[in-house]
């Protein structure tokens, strides 16, 4: 073989993704974070899409197929994001509800970019090492989303809730397949759960918003119907519940996940000891919390890896300074005024999110990592290592981090698939991470990827993003 040629072989190698019936991942440490075990020197083997074998020390080379070294590098479950929203792009225009700037861009325009770039989307997660998903709400077409998703082999596995049932209306998000409905009794919120049966969702999501004109009991006997409709067609329950009152009161009710954090007050025992009993999943989703008065104040401080792999059109339309003056609604400009008072209020925010994150962690409750991705400033894919700072500086280790984003949070993704993902475990979806660095050291080392390893196909991490 010419010289010239063995340098092409060589790089193709390295850049493109491979697939072998049988191979197997020689000689790193392999992390499990599930059950704590760290395990050196170890091989993967891997057979098609599972995980065959893992095993210690030094093996069998006829049992292992294509050997694949790597030597001093750190091998983790994919990570798991379970709170995001393919119908948001994370960009300015996604949420005319929160910020209507429709006289820059039309809602509609935004939908059909978003439409028309999940594939993109699909792939920055990859990149980040994110090899499942959870959508928890957005339109009918979320179903779409995941059927694409898992015909997709660069994308991440989706697990997906449909319309949002909720206490309030946001006409201004309602195109014809809204993604949030309004539902003002117990017998429309059943009616709503049985049409939504029909589509298999994975979960079904409440939207508990309370306000003076909405308090916490007057949407409780919606709540009520709209759980027990679900489990009587055995589909689990999420509710969006930010103040104690109602995670209370959603957990009272049979709620399975909380898939925000209670940030207006310390939580208490009895609210701990009320998750524990119940086995109650909660999602903290830290990120989201900064992201949209950050955005708003023109003090976003986006990840290196938010830049790096994060959409640049979305980002580029982060910066608040470029819409004229007269377009600008009053929210963006009173956040521009002042943005120190709206730094405050996120530090007040996490002030209160912090702790009751550590004393759950602690208390023994289980915690899956999520971030909210898509909604305006939260980056599809990249910012899960921003909610893993967060999840740190609130205490948690790095290996309880890690055992948030994959063992549990498999479990917040559910059905069969959830018991085959989250592991290094014979028999389990060969989804892998390979770092470069050790996690346990520096959870910024999360993001130092080297490969990831989707339905047993391997991507060189620069591969995956041209
Ligand atoms: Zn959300």
């Amino acid at each position: 073989m010419n010289a010239r040629l063995s340098v092409i072989l060589c790089v193709l190698s390295i850049t493109t993704p491979t697939r072998a019936e049988k191979i197997s991942l020689v000689g790193a440490t392999v992390i499990n974070p599930a059950d704590g075990k760290v395990l050196p020197n170890a091989t993967i083997v891997i057979n098609s899409d599972k995980i065959e074998r893992v095993a210690m020390g030094k093996q069998d080379a006829a049992t292992l197929g294509k050997q694949i070294s790597c030597v001093g590098k750190f091998i983790l479950p994919g990570y798991i994001d379970t709170h995001v929203h393919f119908f948001q792009s994370a960009d300015l225009f996604t949420r005319p509800d929160g910020a209507d700037l429709n006289s820059v861009r039309p809602y509609k325009d935004e939908v059909a970019w978003i439409k028309s770039h999940l594939d993109d989307v699909f792939s920055r997660y990859l990149r980040c090492g994110i090899t499942s998903v959870v959508d928890v709400g957005g339109p009918m077409w979320n179903f779409e989303v995941r059927k694409k998703a898992n015909a997709t082999a660069k994308a991440p596995r989706v697990a997906v809730a449909g319309p949002l049932i909720s206490s309030v209306s946001r006409e201004k998000l309602d195109l014809g397949d809204p993604p949030i409905v309004k539902i003002e009794t117990p017998e429309q919120a059943r009616e709503f759960v049985r049409k939504l049966v029909e589509r298999k969702p994975d979960l079904v999501k409440i939207w508990y918003i309370v306000d003076k004109d909405h308090p916490v009991d007057s949407f409780r006997p919606i709540a009520r119907a709209t759980i027990e409709e679900s489990h009587a067609h055995k589909v689990r329950v999420a509710v969006h519940a930010t103040e104690l009152e109602t995670a209370r009161a959603a957990v009272e009710e049979g709620a399975d996940v909380l898939v925000h954090s209670v940030i207006d007050k310390p939580v208490d025992d009895a609210f701990v000891k009320l998750l524990k009993d119940r086995h109650v999943i909660l999602c903290p989703t830290l990120v989201v919390f900064e992201r949209y008065g950050r955005t708003f104040s023109h003090q976003l401080n986006l990840t290196p890896e938010e830049q790096k792999w994060g959409d640049p059109e979305v980002i580029a339309s982060l910066d608040v300074t470029k819409i004229p003056q007269d377009k600008l609604p009053q929210r963006i400009k009173e956040a521009l005024a002042d943005p120190k008072s709206v730094l405050d209020r996120i530090n007040k925010t996490y002030e209160v999110a912090l702790p009751n994150l550590k004393k759950l962690e602690d208390a023994g409750v289980t915690i899956a990592a999520g971030t909210d991705a898509g909604n305006i400033g939260t980056i599809h894919g990249p910012a899960l290592f921003r909610e893993f700072q967060l999840m740190n500086q609130a205490g948690l280790t790095p290996m309880q981090i890690l055992q948030c984003a994959t063992a549990n949070a498999a479990r917040l993704f559910g059905c069969d698939t959830g018991a085959h993902i989250g592991t290094v475990e014979n028999g389990n979806f060969a989804d892998l991470v390979i770092l470069n660095s050790n996690p346990l050291d520096d959870i910024a080392h999360t993001s130092d990827i080297d490969s990831i390893i989707k339905n047993g196909v391997i991507y060189p991490a620069d591969s995956i993003l041209r």
